[in-house]
């Protein structure tokens, strides 16, 4: 089951590719066929799963031979990765599936907000949505608990939001993207696991913005994207907190 798991992640990650790609572009993420950004051959099925196509391909277009993007196969992995820790986690179960597509969404918003430093309505609504549907029958959150971890973290990153536009007049570094983010993240953990979630969130941001500071030279305003940092954070919190079960 473990394995099985693991398949579908991979193809789920296959598919996030494709979220990623487009929803940006304001493209509808599904249609068909694929093609290859250099020579628009149409991809076949198994072209579309990096990691088919790097096993048997070598990571290259049949057509034209240009070297797929290594980050497609990046987030097919990692995703395979993170459903196979999650039934490590959970077992086959309710949370397992839940918290896979909790995990997906995760996935998503950090690559966009990496490569565009943008968190997009379209990922972070009908999250919220979902969250709120299934706070009610997410074994070991509850209702009110979903709720306290919402108004916690979504009130936190309200509040430095309106700070930091107070202080900047723009505020450039931290946009409503990320508010939307972090109550989604509360919503899904709780109040404790939203807790958890942004310590290690907050961490991470600070190992992040550093290392940009160091290598890029970017001054601390340049917009520093929050959305993997709380991303991971939350991946963190939702694989090892004992408050999700
Ligand atoms: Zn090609």
């Amino acid at each position: 089951m473990l394995l099985a798991w693991t398949l579908l992640g991979l193809v789920v990650g296959a598919a996030l590719n494709l979220l990623i790609v487009r929803l940006p572009k304001r493209k509808f993420p599904f249609e068909l066929p694929v093609t290859c950004r250099y020579c628009r051959k149409p991809l076949s099925f198994l072209e579309l799963l990096p990691l088919v196509s790097y096993v048997w391909g070598r990571g290259r277009c049949r057509r034209c031979g240009h070297r797929l993007e290594f980050r497609y196969l990046l987030v097919e992995v990692t995703t395979g990765g993170l459903f196979a820790a999650l039934f490590a986690r959970f077992g086959l179960s309710w949370p397992l599936i839940i918290y896979s597509f909790y995990a997906s969404v995760f996935v998503i918003v950090f690559m966009i907000d990496w490569q565009h430093r943008r968190i997009l309505n379209v990922v972070t609504y009908p999250s919220i949505a979902v969250a709120l549907a299934l706070m009610f029958i997410t074994p070991g959150l509850g209702a009110g608990q979903a709720l306290l971890g919402g108004l916690f973290y979504g009130g936190l990153f309200f509040a430095l939001y309106v700070i930091g536009t107070m202080l900047y007049r723009q505020s450039e570094a931290l946009g409503l993207g990320d508010v939307k983010l972090a109550l989604f993240i509360g919503l899904i953990t709780g109040l404790q696991g939203a807790l958890a979630a942004a310590l290690i969130g907050t961490l991470l941001g600070a190992v992040f913005g550093l290392a940009l500071m160091v290598f890029k030279r970017a001054s601390a305003r340049a917009g520093m994207p929050y959305g993997p940092a709380l991303s991971m954070g939350a991946l963190a919190a939702i694989l090892w907190s004992p408050w999700i079960r």
